[in-house]
């Protein structure tokens, strides 16, 4: 993904230049990581002028709620966010696929729940990001565990919940890894820093539920869907154990981001399929229902012409 700064940004209410889109070093979410945010993925439609932003309501729903659980107001509705995302990949037309982040950020009034003394903002940013084959990584254990419930909701997307995960990525940097396993604190797998752990056992998979500490990932529910009604396969939300990593068929992990990504080790032990037979297939359908150029055969998409 390409981390140069985009020319322009969505910031409260409209299209501007990037440098006119600022915050005060003093405001919430510069000094507390006061946000809520989202990571929507537009992909560029092949021969078209056009995008496809995938799961949009979803998204927004969920922005929604981890505002909601974080008692921010959302200074702008869903709609008005909604029109923003669109307006944003109309206001600087690419050929890449782009990821969209819609934040909404407490800017004054740090420790209130009273709307009428918290001043909010809001703001989308869009990166260019170059379409690659599927990823395969190395999956780790770090010290680091999961921030949930009760110390802070695990279902807020919020900035600060990403400054503990960065602790994590680095350990597992350290530890020759890509990706961290992040553990609850009763010990049972919650998810990585940025993605949903699904563990293959022949006949079914199993992801942790969100009562360990998994965000309900958007992506999840739509490889579900594909997992049960094209490949015949269970799927079942239950807590799953580390051991169980290590006898696991097949790992992979998914999110908006990742799509969906081979396990090829789990602190080094390499799964019986380590190549992702089932991986690499669903990574294969997800694709091509993320990138369809018939609209109607893929209710995933918002297409956006420009
Ligand atoms: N867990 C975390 C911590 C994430 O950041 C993400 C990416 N949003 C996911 C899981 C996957 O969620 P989704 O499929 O909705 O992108």
């Amino acid at each position: 993904m390409s981390l140069e700064k985009p020319t322009k940004i969505w910031w409260n209410g409209r299209v501007t230049s990037w440098h006119e889109a600022t915050v005060h070093v003093t405001a919430e979410t510069a000094v507390r990581g006061v946000n809520a945010f989202e990571g929507v993925m537009a992909y560029k439609i092949e021969g078209h002028r056009k995008h496809a932003v995938i799961a949009l309501d979803k998204h927004l729903e969920r922005l929604s709620r981890s505002a909601e659980l974080l008692h921010l107001p959302m200074p702008y509705s869903l709609e008005e966010i909604r029109r923003g995302v669109l307006d944003l990949v109309c206001a600087e037309p690419s050929d890449l696929d782009l990821y969209i982040r819609p934040t909404v950020y407490l800017e004054s009034g740090a420790y209130t729940d009273d709307p009428s003394r918290m001043r909010m903002g809001a703001y989308i940013t869009s990166y260019t990001r170059e379409r690659a084959p599927q990823r395969s990584v190395r999956l780790v254990s770090t010290p680091w565990t999961r921030v949930d419930d009760p110390a802070f909701p695990a279902q807020a997307k919020s900035g600060a919940v990403y400054s503990a995960f960065r602790l994590a990525r680095i350990a597992a940097t350290k530890a020759d890894g890509d990706e961290p396993l992040l553990l609850n604190a009763r010990g049972t797998v919650a998810e990585t820093a940025g993605s949903a752990v699904m563990a293959v056992f022949s006949d079914h998979v199993v992801s942790p539920p969100p009562s360990d500490g998994a965000l309900e990932s958007i992506t999840r529910d739509v490889l579900t869907r594909l997992l049960e009604d094209e490949f015949g396969l269970k799927v079942v939300q239950r807590s799953l154990h580390v051991q169980e990593l290590y006898e696991a068929d097949e790992i992979f992990l998914c999110g908006t981001l990742d799509e969906v990504v081979k396990v090829a080790s789990f602190d080094g032990v390499v799964p019986k399929r380590a190549n992702g037979g089932l991986a690499h297939r669903l990574f294969a359908r997800y694709r091509a229902l993320c990138t369809a150029l018939d609209p109607s055969s893929s209710p995933l998409q918002t297409c956006v012409a420009w």
